[in-house]
């Protein structure tokens, strides 16, 4: 890890306006690695007075970068990807250290949060106004799309890279600049990012990463100083609610990617294999903490049997360790909070009488916060895990006997992100397909997130689409020009 210091790839100051700095006042935070609980940096821990700095000093490079033209910004885009590209391999050791995912899926975190900005570096060039037909031979109309002005982003631990392109690439894109608040958990693969932006020519302001434990008051700076005109999040739904309410004081666009509870729905007439390996994808990538993990693994009563010592044998061959280790699949949870919530969560499915299969017995020379992978059975709807995101390597399977039954027992939650569906008839598959109140559907596949598609949920997982055509959109306003007197 701290070979790429050597790099100059680990930075430990927050970057505002093209410098790197330290906080006035000195603070600092630790990051710790989760996989051994060793500190491995210490941060610049701003306050919300100098966040207020980084918005007007993003907003003054905003005047400038606003007038760039599509192609320049594209081919500055590009040259950032190209960097990350080149530097992937330091860059997933340092969200394996900062994260605890595997380095396997860390180096696919880099490519999947690269590709957005090879998109967007795409997209940029293809923003286009329109020529609306004429209501009367005096006039012309038509449409143009402007940058909103400075956008907000706050982002979460779990994705600590893609989250950050995800929303930084359209808005640079579109011609806004950004001002990013990482999860203090993982600042460094942030600031790492910023540095590559640098060294791509992105003009100073017009990216900022403001690392900082005072996620409070720096996020309510974020969502309510009026320069801020777009506010993108992603992170759980009770704080997208906070930053809602907050944002709605001056009338800012939103972008909102909240908490999920994603069912994945095997019928009797499913590849259980198919399935099986699905789930276990959905359930147990970045060791359960992703928003779009399997929640709620809902069987035919028929196939329930047989898909749980299916799927039960491929959880035991999973290998859990730090994920530096070479063939570690599985690392550990964020920090000791999450491994005791998700405890909780798994004693109370317990105590309404589900089964729990405890697929690992932990290594005692394992120091971070790891839990070990859990299967539930007999799980019963009243169970906590039916009803709130796990965040964890606990899978609790429920019993599902009619297509009604099962699509009702889906949409039982506010949530509406992804799902999954495992069936082979045709008919079903499009039914079900449009019943379910979700903003993405997997069909006999787990793995959906792409730089191509819009991903964003319905109901309270969240507002909006980011990524594909659609995602240049939230950053721009739409201006209507009619010209007259002809
Ligand atoms: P998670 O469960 O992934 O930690 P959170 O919603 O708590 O989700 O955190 C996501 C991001 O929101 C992080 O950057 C965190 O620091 C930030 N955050 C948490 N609470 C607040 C708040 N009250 N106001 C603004 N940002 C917040």
């Amino acid at each position: 890890m701290i070979e790429i210091m050597q790099k100059n790839l680990l930075k430990t100051q927050a970057f505002v306006d093209g410098e790197w700095v330290d906080a006035d006042n000195g603070k600092t935070f630790d990051v710790y690695n989760p996989a051994t609980g060793e500190k491995i940096a210490s941060c610049a821990d701003l306050s919300a007075n100098e966040a207020q700095h980084a918005i007007e000093r993003s907003n003054n490079a905003f005047v400038k970068w606003r007038k760039t033209t599509a192609k320049h910004r594209a081919s500055l885009l590009r040259k950032w990807y190209e960097l990350v590209m080149e530097n992937q391999e330091d860059l997933a050791q340092i969200l394996t250290a900062e994260q605890g995912k595997a380095l396997l899926e860390s180096r696919g975190e880099i490519a999947y949060g690269a590709s957005y900005i090879e998109w967007f570096a795409e997209e940029a060039k293809r923003s286009y106004g329109d020529v609306l037909p004429t209501v009367s031979d005096d006039r012309r109309l038509l449409t143009i799309k402007q940058p909103v002005g400075v956008v907000s982003a706050i982002t979460p631990w779990n994705f600590p890279t893609a989250m950050i392109t995800r929303k930084a690439s359209p808005a640079l894109a579109a011609g806004c600049t950004i001002v990013i608040k990482p999860a203090a958990e993982t600042p460094l693969s942030a600031l790492a990012l910023a540095e590559l932006a640098r060294q791509a020519g992105i003009p100073d302001g017009v990216i900022n990463v403001i690392t900082s434990t005072n996620s409070r008051e720096v996020g309510l700076e974020l969502t309510t100083n009026p320069l801020v005109k777009k506010v993108t999040f992603t992170g759980s739904t009770p704080v997208g609610k906070i930053l809602l309410t907050q944002a709605a004081q001056t009338v800012k666009k939103v972008s909102m990617e909240l908490g999920g509870n994603a069912p994945v729905l095997v019928f009797e007439d499913a590849d259980l294999e198919q399935a099986a390996n699905g789930a276990l994808f959905a359930k147990f990538r970045n060791c359960g903490q992703t928003c779009t993990c399997a929640n709620r693994i809902i069987v035919h009563e028929n196939v329930y049997d047989e898909f749980v010592d299916i799927f039960t044998a491929k959880v035991k061959a999973l290998k859990q360790g730090n994920g530096v280790e070479d063939g570690v699949e599985i690392g550990p949870l964020i920090n000791e909070k999450a491994v005791n919530d998700v405890n909780a969560l798994m004693e109370d499915a317990c105590d309404q009488g589900a089964t729990a299969i405890i697929t690992h017995q932990l290594d005692d020379t394992l120091k971070g916060s790891f839990y070990p992978p859990t299967i539930l059975t007999n799980v019963s709807p009243k169970a906590r895990v039916f009803s709130e995101e796990i965040f964890g390597p606990v899978a609790p399977i429920f019993k599902f006997s009619s297509d009604e039954e099962g699509i009702a027992l889906a949409n039982d939650t506010e949530y509406g992100l992804a799902s999954y569906i495992y069936t082979k008839d045709y008919t079903r598959i499009w039914k079900v397909s449009e019943e379910l109140e979700y903003g993405m559907v997997g069909i006999n596949e787990t793995s959906i997130a792409a730089d191509v598609i819009p991903f964003g949920g319905v109901k309270e997982s969240g507002l909006g689409r980011e990524g594909s055509k659609y995602g240049l959109d939230d950053f721009t306003e739409m201006k209507y020009l009619c010209m007259g007197g002809m």
